[in-house]
């Protein structure tokens, strides 16, 4: 039996489930809002271009309208300026966008604190308990923020002091870039970086460390309370918009299911 056959019979016999940890794209899909005088991204919309009408009388089709940076989607180095010489999304290896990943736990310390970020000792701690950081791998950061998604304003959490969503302190942020072997980090946020990160030093840390040292983020993941803190593999699909800063990714998990 060849290893692709063991894996197609592992699926078909649910010894391995494939997870969606895919947001739904639609018109109400939550998007991030960048206070002024910051330019933002449209919300998707589909565009009906025939429906079994005269306008084509067998089909239906639609254009889409959509950010790079739209529901579940992939942050390509090249998103920030600290990574603007590096690749842009069609240019992402193959080899990154399958990979083992390791799902980080912080739900029941967000509940109280929606601006909480994770730090070097978080991650130290998890290690202690599941071993070291995938190498050329993907860490999660689970923090229950996905039940939110259905709601805009939930989602962004915003009030006057600005938007309240967890993330990652700056020490961290450069540590997970420059000194783990992950090649990736994920969030169920609306991005990467928590909702206070423009206060923050520097700005966006997560963005500027993580894609200034040519790694990639993923952003508005759900179900990801269905993985296992390791031993799942991850499935990012990309579209490969040359010259593009991200793209929205159906974003799959394989689950290996014991009995
Ligand atoms: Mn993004």
């Amino acid at each position: 039996m060849s290893v692709l056959t063991d894996v197609l019979s592992a699926i078909h016999n649910n010894h391995v489930e494939i997870i969606d940890l895919t947001a739904p794209l639609e018109s109400t899909t939550p998007v991030l809002r960048l206070p002024e005088p910051f330019a933002n991204t449209i919300n998707f919309q589909l565009e009906e271009i025939s429906r079994y009408d005269e306008r084509g009388p067998r089909w239906y089709w639609n254009n889409i309208h959509t950010g790079e940076h739209t529901g579940t989607h992939l942050d390509a180095p090249n998103h920030w300026l600290s990574g603007k010489d590096g690749f842009d999304v069609s240019q992402v290896p193959l080899r990154n966008l399958i990979g083992p990943v390791a799902v980080l736990d912080a739900s029941d310390r967000v509940v109280d604190d929606p601006d909480f970020l994770l730090q070097i000792d978080d991650v130290r701690a998890w290690e202690s308990e599941h071993g070291p950081l995938p190498d050329g791998g993907w860490l999660i950061f689970r923090t229950g923020w996905d039940t939110r998604a259905a709601d805009q304003s939930e989602f962004l959490n915003v009030d006057n002091t600005g938007s309240h969503t967890p993330g990652v302190s700056p020490e961290c942020a450069r540590w997970l870039a420059e000194e783990t072997p992950i090649i990736g980090f994920g969030v169920e946020t609306v991005g990467t970086d928590a909702g206070k990160a423009p206060e923050l030093d520097p700005p966006f840390p997560c963005h500027e460390r993580i894609l200034g040292a040519g790694k990639f983020g993923l952003t508005q993941l759900r179900n990801v309370d269905r993985l296992p803190a390791t031993g799942a593999v991850l499935v990012v699909s990309p579209l490969p918009i040359v010259g593009g800063s991200g793209s929205p990714a159906r974003v799959l998990a394989l689950v290996e299911r014991s009995g």
